[in-house]
């Protein structure tokens, strides 16, 4: 990434000091041409062409700059065409999509939204015979997630939130014409059970258990006893230790992600507190401890993010794969209703519980108190 930038950011450096000397010669405002330059510092690619043009728009007034110019209507005309597309994006149904992209015009943009769940991995792949702009959004609060330039790249971005995305693209003032662009729902970690695929997960998140009284706030992964369980994200373990519910379990920590992973009713655990492990690592071996005993021996494997408690794993270890390559994966709207705010209460309490097991190492007391409330 980072095409056209040291050219651009040598003619906006002379731009801004022939701007500066042009302004008090001239007495023009200066406030005005301040902020252009300070919005020179733009943080994505398109922002800092959108603050270059700006300052070009100026040019046509500075003796000596004029040939850096550029007509007014056209740049005000391409920002216009930046935020339209932002504001009215083409509605994809599904989080994975291939398509072609008509820009038909110098400045045209093309934009999309589809649905997104935490723990996708978006890959965003395109090759384009002129340099565009590539950049994605939250479809809400249009807060800027991930970008590129260029003619081709390929860049990825972790959802960390259900909801919808919105991808825009725009190519500059002088290119345009047809590309082709993809964005694919990849699994965000490591499958914590070696050699198996997403096929081995038969008992999904929110499902209910104990006669409805708690949900499921994990899912299963049916293996032989012994198989090895490895660690999905690269971090710390947490805690290497045993529980009524889960029997012998491991968590990971893994901070930059903000998340901790969960695993258990292990037949052993191969790590131990404090250890480093990295995405891959095997943890402990497959196994039917804790409420599982005596049932078909699996990996219960939960993803638990900071601050929110359990969130569905599949999306983390499947992509959109698993949510028949449809993102939004919705049922019905009453089910749904009643669903999420089961789910929702038991994430408090799960959540709770997960707090405790921290806690717990530190005394007995708390032992017998995790006890309770398992
Ligand atoms: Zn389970």
């Amino acid at each position: 990434m980072g095409i056209r930038s040291r050219g651009i950011r040598r003619i906006a450096v002379l731009l801004s000091l022939a701007l500066l000397i042009g302004a008090v010669l001239s007495r023009a405002p200066i406030q005005p041409l301040l902020s252009d330059a300070s919005r020179y510092l733009g943080a994505s690619p398109h922002e800092r062409y959108a603050a270059e043009l700006r300052l070009r728009r100026v040019a046509s007034r500075i003796p000596g700059a004029r040939r850096w110019s550029v007509p007014a209507q056209d740049v005000t005309a391409w920002l216009d065409a930046a935020e339209h597309a932002l504001a009215t994006p083409a509605a994809q149904r599904r989080t994975s999509f291939s398509t072609t992209v008509t820009l038909n015009a110098p400045g045209a943009a093309a934009s999309w939204r589809f649905p997104v769940r935490r723990g996708y991995r978006l890959v965003v792949d395109y090759a384009a015979a002129a340099a565009v702009f590539v950049d994605l959004f939250d479809a809400d609060s249009r807060t800027r997630l991930a970008s590129a330039d260029g003619r081709a790249t390929v860049f990825q971005y972790d959802a960390n939130a259900d909801g919808d995305l919105v991808l825009r693209t725009q190519s500059t003032l002088d290119g345009g014409g047809d590309y082709r662009i993809s964005v694919r729902a990849n699994p965000s970690v490591q499958f914590p059970v070696e050699h198996l695929t997403p096929r081995a997960v038969q008992s999904r998140f929110g499902a209910t258990r104990d006669a409805g009284r708690r949900l499921h706030e994990g899912i299963d992964i049916f293996a032989p006893r012994g198989t090895p369980v490895v660690a999905a994200t690269d971090g710390w373990i947490g805690s290497s230790m045993t529980n009524g519910l889960g029997g012998n379990v491991v968590w990971v920590w893994s901070p930059l992600r903000g998340v901790n992973t969960y695993y258990a009713h292990l037949d052993r655990q191969a790590v131990s507190p404090g250890q480093r492990v990295i995405a891959g690592d095997v943890v402990g071996y497959v196994g039917n401890t804790g409420n599982a005993r005596g049932g078909p021996t699996h990996l219960h494997f939960g993803v638990y993010v900071t601050g929110q408690g359990s969130v569905d794993p599949l999306p983390y270890v499947c992509g959109d794969a698993c949510f028949g390559g449809d993102g939004s994966g919705r049922q019905e709207d009453g089910r749904q209703k009643t669903e999420d705010r089961r789910r929702e209460k038991s994430r408090k309490a799960e959540y709770r519980i997960q707090n405790t097991e921290y806690r717990i190492e530190t005394g007995p007391e708390h032992r017998q108190k995790l006890r309770g409330m398992l």
